[in-house]
């Protein structure tokens, strides 16, 4: 490491663009290199599953070229440039054959799509959308009128199957839960997204699997663990992320579920710090975007000389199936309590309380959707 050696992000999503614009407010000098290895496009993540509803394809969810970015936040930003290793003594970032010094690394480099090994020939047919080039590449095949089978009931799942009810492709949806979003929804509010899913067209096959996908005419045919066989023009995989870790764990640096780092954001290895997907934060892997925001509002401060470790407030999910708008707040993993039910039809009001009357954790649908502000003031903070 020399002493004119830049902070180098490895990265350019929401978690790496956020943290060199939050770095520039406090400093505009201090030279930053960015590495991806993608084009270095900014855009939204969460717009990638609301294009026909906004009217837009993978262009138009683009917000800025990667030169503006450059000029923008006045550093050097490296595309199509994949990170092969950390040397932690050196200060080293491998870049294949090539290597970078730095004075801090940050490590923003997201988290890969689980992609589950289904027998067959159908492979080509599957899409995982997870960045603006997986989004791309799914638009390229999609033509008018396509049938698409989504793997997954999650938040990605449902709101890709609305975005594209929206734009008037039949869908279905297959996973193995009993009911959408399992691990983000208490029953009830689960069930009025999936009502209103239904209602809008989209076909719904649970607690059933997807064993086998075959070629079958411009398409493929989806047989599935409960005997029924679905037809599809295309696939989309949407059954779960899992934060990146591999190259810090070669590197000799902590992971756990993500990369484990303190509420500094400081990994286990000198002046290495993660946020975003890939990070595990004090316990906390959060795959959204409020968190990593307030992340990058942290450690701004702590690389521009003012240790600060990251304080999240209270963080609700919104979910983006206008079918049914829906907000959730989890409570906490540890808390005792209940979940409590208001409903009218598919307007539910779902609080979890403990038995001081406490409310945790909040889910509402439909037009209690529109109390998700007030009730954000309500329950405690992740951490504070
Ligand atoms: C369809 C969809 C909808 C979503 N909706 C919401 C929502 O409504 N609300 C919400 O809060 N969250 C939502 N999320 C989650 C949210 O978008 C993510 O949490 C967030 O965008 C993650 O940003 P990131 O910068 O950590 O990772 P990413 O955006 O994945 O960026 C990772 C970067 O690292 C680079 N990279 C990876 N490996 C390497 C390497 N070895 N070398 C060099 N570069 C590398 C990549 O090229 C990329 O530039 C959604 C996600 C998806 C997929």
């Amino acid at each position: 490491m020399t002493e004119r050696s830049p902070i180098v992000i490895v990265g350019t999503g929401l978690a790496g663009y956020s943290l060199a614009r939050e770095i520039r407010k406090q400093d505009k000098e201090t030279r930053i290199v960015m590495v991806t290895a993608d084009d270095g496009v900014s855009y939204s993540k969460p717009m990638l599953s609301t294009g026909f509803t906004k009217g837009k394809d993978a262009d138009g969810l683009a917000q800025a070229a990667t030169a503006t970015m450059a000029e923008q936040l006045n550093l050097e930003l490296r595309t199509y440039t994949t990170v092969t290793g950390i040397d932690t003594d050196g200060h080293r970032l491998l870049l294949g054959d090539n290597s970078l010094t730095y004075s801090k690394l940050v490590l923003a480099w997201g988290a890969d799509v689980i992609r589950l090994a289904i027998p067959g020939n159908g492979q080509e047919w599957i899409f995982p959308i997870n960045d603006l080039g997986d989004y791309r590449a799914f638009r390229k095949a999609l033509k008018p009128g396509s049938r698409v089978a989504i793997m997954g009931a999650g938040l990605i799942g449902c709101e890709f199957a609305n975005d594209l009810r929206n734009g008037d492709y039949e869908v279905e949806v297959i996973a193995p839960s009993d009911a959408v979003m399992p691990s983000l929804l208490p029953s009830a509010a689960a069930s009025a997204v999936q009502t209103e899913l239904e209602s809008l067209g989209v076909g719904f096959h649970l607690e059933t699997t997807v064993e086998r996908i075959e070629p079958a005419g411009t398409g493929v045919s989806l047989f599935l663990a409960n005997g029924k066989t679905l037809q599809a023009d295309i696939v989309i995989s949407a059954v779960g992320l899992r934060p990146r870790t591999q190259l810090a764990h070669a590197a000799g640096i902590e992971v756990g579920r993500g990369i484990t780092v303190n509420r500094a954001l400081e990994t286990s290895a000198q002046d290495v710090y993660a946020l975003g997907d890939c990070a595990e934060v004090d316990g906390h892997v959060l795959l959204y975007v409020l968190p990593l925001m307030a992340c990058a509002r942290a450690l701004a401060k702590s690389l521009t000389g003012d240790r600060t470790e990251v304080s999240y407030g209270t963080m609700p999910v919104m979910i983006k199936t206008p079918c049914c708008p829906a907000a959730v707040c989890p409570p906490p993993v540890d808390a005792q309590g209940s979940w409590e039910t208001e409903q009218d039809g598919t307007d539910v009001k779902n609080l979890f309380k403990n038995t001081e009357g406490d409310v945790l954790g909040f889910a509402v649908t439909g037009r209690f959707a529109l109390e998700k502000q007030a009730l954000s003031k309500v329950v405690p903070p992740i951490h504070s």
